[in-house]
């Protein structure tokens, strides 16, 4: 892991930096490019015009580490509320009548939403127990089963991998209409590829997003990048409708010429960027034919999703610093 990136995830958790960073209107514009609004309203008005260009969408309620009962269940009434605004959009009820005859929507590469919700199981609060946390999660994917949906579970710092993962196993035994995310920068993630690949469930590879010690992943980046071009094939090559979830052109490039040697069609994999980067790139890829999805963040909740963009591209970190000092 870079220094800069590691100054960045750790300063950015001192009460004086947060405080000034959240109270401040100076860094509103740059909040403002990673995030979709403080409301559902908002959000769904930017996906709008999102699907509008002919990309998908993943809506992400912002928040984590929810420390009551009552905080989680007021996230998941919140995820169950944008499940019922998606489907009554009219984009998602034309796309859903004619999906109608899908036996595996959602499920596979037959049938992909449009319009789904991306959520944390720390949100549903996996912090206050997990039965609890599993309890909610179940009534969210049951949901999102009801009205034709897909529920994603980002994953969390590696404290939390395990758990997410026996969870997410438990309630696919039910409802097949959810699965997970894999960070390549862990050491045990290949043992995770082959167990979603017999799952046979739509996974989402990432390279990892938290600080993490070196007991647990590779502290460099190459080899973090070589992990995920290594997973990326093998997800292609069994994996079942795998999302791509990267910024990362030369590894996009890669996967997209493997594909393309073994015959593998466009519509059995989907590239996934965050909303405010890179769109130069989530534009060419989709206007080559490639799914790409949006995952678009909302809610008065951003700061640590926000700290995760800054050290992930510390220019932008030191461009918030300066500006302190600037006073
Ligand atoms: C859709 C999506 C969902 C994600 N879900 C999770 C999750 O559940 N758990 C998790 O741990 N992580 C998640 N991540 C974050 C991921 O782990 C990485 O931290 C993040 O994607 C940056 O890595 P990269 O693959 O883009 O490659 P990098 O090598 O970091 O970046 C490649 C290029 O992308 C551009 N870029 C990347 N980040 C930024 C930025 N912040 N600002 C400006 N430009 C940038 C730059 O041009 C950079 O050179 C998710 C990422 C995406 C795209």
């Amino acid at each position: 892991m870079s220094l800069a990136r590691t100054l960045v995830l750790k300063t950015s958790g001192l009460a004086p930096i947060k405080f000034l960073v959240r109270k401040s209107f100076l860094f509103r514009p740059l909040v403002g490019r990673f995030i979709a609004g403080d409301t559902l309203e908002e959000a769904l008005k930017v996906s709008e015009s999102i699907l509008a260009k002919g990309l998908l969408v993943s809506l992400d309620y912002l928040g984590e580490n929810t420390a009551s009962e009552q905080e989680a269940l007021e996230a998941t009434a919140t995820f169950i509320r944008m499940l019922e605004r998606i489907a009554e959009m009219p984009v998602v009820q034309k796309w859903n009548a004619e999906h109608a005859d899908s036996p595996t929507l959602n499920q596979s590469g037959d049938g992909i939403e449009p319009l789904n919700i991306s959520i944390k199981m720390t949100q549903c609060g996996l912090d206050l127990g997990e039965a609890f946390a599993e309890k909610n999660l179940r009534e969210v994917v049951e949901t999102a089963h009801r009205l034709h949906n897909f529920v994603r579970v980002d994953m969390e710092a590696s404290e939390y991998t395990q758990r997410t993962m026996d969870m997410i196993e438990r309630v696919r035994g039910e409802y097949k209409n959810t699965a997970t995310v894999l960070q390549t920068y862990l050491y045990r993630t290949p043992g995770d590829v082959e167990r979603v690949i017999g799952w046979k469930a739509r996974v989402r590879l990432v390279k990892g997003a938290y600080l993490e010690p070196p007991s647990e992943a590779y502290p460099e980046k190459a080899k973090v990048d070589e992990a995920y071009v290594t997973l990326g094939k093998r997800l292609l090559d069994a994996g079942t409708y795998p999302a791509f979830a990267t910024q990362d052109a030369a590894i996009i490039k890669t996967l997209n010429a493997y594909a393309t040697e073994k015959g593998i069609d466009k519509s059995r994999f989907e590239y996934q960027m965050l909303y405010g980067i890179r769109r130069d790139l989530q534009d060419s890829l989709a206007a080559e034919g490639y799914n790409v999805r949006i995952y678009v963040p909302f809610g008065d909740a951003w700061y640590p999703y926000f700290t995760r963009r800054l050290a992930e591209r510390p220019a932008n970190a030191f461009f918030i610093l300066k500006s302190l000092f600037k006073g």
